[in-house]
């Protein structure tokens, strides 16, 4: 079966031969091309004319890969500039895309564990999207890989870019709340997780913002304790529903809606 896209990192790849062959095999089944310069790895000339990874120095490193593959007529290829730092991945980005118009893929690398790594990447990716750079991403997490892909696919969704799946607007912590929002929402996240058609939700815990939020959501619910919790289809009250039967009725309401 093959592959359809190859990674090339210019600091440990050695010669430009050993390039050279991979672009040919490259060339011959058709496989696209990632020059993926990583600050943790630089080029050892780079690092002795600029003393330390820098924006400059990944994108020369990157421009001088470019350079060879446009000289052997090769242009199937999108091109990284990864560091661990976000504010050196950014501003390499900012310069490369100053520099030239190749895809660009976009990444914070070795961005630790699934918290600390999820907002590391948030944060640099989704400064580089908000701008308008940056082609196709991915979030790397010292964790499982369905992680990564997650945590790529909620800064698609938060910044718009993608809208597939129930996008849950919910409370954090908070004494006023007239059921668990918490556990709810974990809950419906999970008995949810199968929908791909867009839909947005909300969850709040008592009136305070409930009517609002619900206001901005095709289905909403509003905590009023015991009985009188209050679900909102478009905005409009709908039903009353009971502490104890959430889960089954939001459930059952977003399942009843996506059909419609
Ligand atoms: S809407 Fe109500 S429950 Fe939710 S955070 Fe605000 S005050 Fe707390």
């Amino acid at each position: 079966m093959g592959a359809s896209c190859l990674r090339i990192n210019p600091g440990n790849i050695g010669n430009n031969q050993r390039i050279l062959d991979v672009i040919k095999a490259a060339k011959n089944n058709n496989c696209s091309i990632r020059i993926g310069v990583n600050a943790g790895s630089l080029d050892k000339r780079l690092l002795e004319k600029y003393k330390e990874p820098c924006p400059e120095a990944l994108v020369e490193s990157a421009m001088q890969n470019v350079k060879l593959l446009e000289d052997n007529d090769f242009f199937n290829f999108k091109i990284s500039v990864k560091s661990s730092d976000i504010f050196l991945t950014v501003k390499a980005y900012k310069q490369l895309s100053e520099v030239c118009n190749y895809p660009l893929h976009l990444g914070v690398t070795e961005a630790g564990g699934l918290l600390t790594g999820s907002i590391k990447s948030s944060i640099g990716i989704g400064k580089l999207l908000m701008e308008g750079i940056g082609d196709t991403i991915r979030v790397s997490l010292s964790s499982d890989p369905e992680d990564e892909v997650k945590a790529g696919y909620e800064i698609l969704k938060s910044l718009g870019i993608r809208s597939r799946g129930v996008n849950i607007i919910s409370c954090p912590s908070c004494a006023r709340q007239a059921f668990p929002v918490i556990e709810t929402v974990r809950l419906l996240e999970k008995k949810l997780a199968h929908i791909k058609k867009p839909i947005s939700l909300s969850i709040i815990g008592c009136v305070v913002n409930g009517p609002g939020e619900a206001a901005q959501t095709e289905i909403g619910l509003t905590g009023g304790g015991q009985d009188n919790n209050l679900l909102y289809l478009s905005g409009v009250p709908h039903t009353k529903v009971p502490s104890s039967e959430i889960i089954d009725k939001v459930v059952k309401l977003v399942e009843k809606k996506i059909k419609d």
